[in-house]
């Protein structure tokens, strides 16, 4: 569950300021990624967990809303997970994770499997343990589905997760974070190392995708007002993946997955701000 508050500027350390606004949506990288892919027109099934308190209804609600089958969602007993953020008026966010019901997500079941053998791409996230994530990346490479990792927060990959893995799609600081090189460029030739594809998205300079072929592609981001850029990397993430998992090549994923983050950072909160693969069409036309 995301608690957002809405302020003039963020505040620093001993400081309180007075919020706008604020609001509880459900939110969390796999719930947002997964509701971003269901509203671009992709079959979404989520797997994850939820607590038994007060959020986990509305959690489950708004994704069955969006489109997302929530029947690989565990009920574990305590809170749901919470993402505690801060909206500043120039749109910037600050975010603290509070995981609590996700922390059993180490493990992955027969029945988990079942749903990931049925995906046309596997689509992950770290804000669940490291074990779990890489025992869904095996599931999804022994099933011969394209494996889409987004290493955030920024973590250090094992090398068995690592091996699984198609697709990175880091931000910039993600990507320095991994390789300790600042320079997008460098950063990208430096992951290509350890995974075949990346793509590194870099706000609103774009994105820029590299293989282990030489390729490489640059999409600018669309000019556009950002009033609130929470979950800008989780559209784009979701709509990539979505349409990668349609068979779409990476140039036109990547255009429809700018279209798509550029209007979400229009609109204020974040699932609620993912648009519908009509409108990123709209928007792209
Ligand atoms: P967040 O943490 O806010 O969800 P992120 O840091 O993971 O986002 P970014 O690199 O900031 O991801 O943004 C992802 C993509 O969203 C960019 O590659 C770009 O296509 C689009 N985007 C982000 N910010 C803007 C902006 N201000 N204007 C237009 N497009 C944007």
């Amino acid at each position: 569950m995301d608690l957002v508050a809405y302020v003039p500027t963020a505040p620093r350390r001993g400081e309180t300021v007075m919020g706008r606004e604020f609001h509880t949506v459900p939110g969390g990288k796999g719930a947002n990624q997964a509701i971003a892919a269901a509203k671009a027109g992709a079959y979404t099934s989520m797997i994850g967990a939820v607590g038994t308190d007060e959020f986990a209804a509305q959690i489950r609600k708004v994704l069955t809303a969006s489109g997302v089958d929530v029947a690989g969602l565990r009920a574990i007993p305590g809170r749901s997970g919470t993402a505690h953020i801060v909206v500043d008026d120039e749109g910037g966010n600050s975010i603290v994770v509070v995981p609590a019901a996700n922390n059993a997500m180490e493990t992955f079941n027969d029945s988990d499997e079942e749903l990931v053998a049925d995906c046309g791409s596997l689509l992950l996230q770290l804000e669940t343990p490291l074990p779990g994530v890489a025992a869904a990346a095996a599931a999804g490479r022994r099933n011969g589905v394209k494996v889409v990792l987004t290493p955030a927060p920024a973590a250090p990959l094992p090398a068995d997760l690592l091996a699984n893995v198609d697709l990175l799609v880091p931000n910039e600081h993600e990507a320095a974070v991994l390789t300790g090189n600042a320079d997008p460029d460098q950063a990208l030739e430096e992951l290509l190392r350890k995974v075949p594809e990346v793509v590194i998205t870099l706000g609103a300079r774009g994105c820029l995708y590299g293989n282990r072929d030489g390729a490489q592609v640059r999409v600018p981001s669309h000019r556009v007002d950002a009033v609130d850029s929470t979950a800008a990397g989780d559209t784009f993430v979701g709509v990539l993946s979505a349409v990668l998992g349609e068979g779409a090549s990476m140039p036109d994923a990547m255009r429809l997955a700018s279209a798509g983050a550029a209007l979400s950072v229009q609109r204020p909160g974040a699932s609620s701000s993912m648009p519908t693969r009509a409108e990123i069409v709209r928007f792209v036309d």
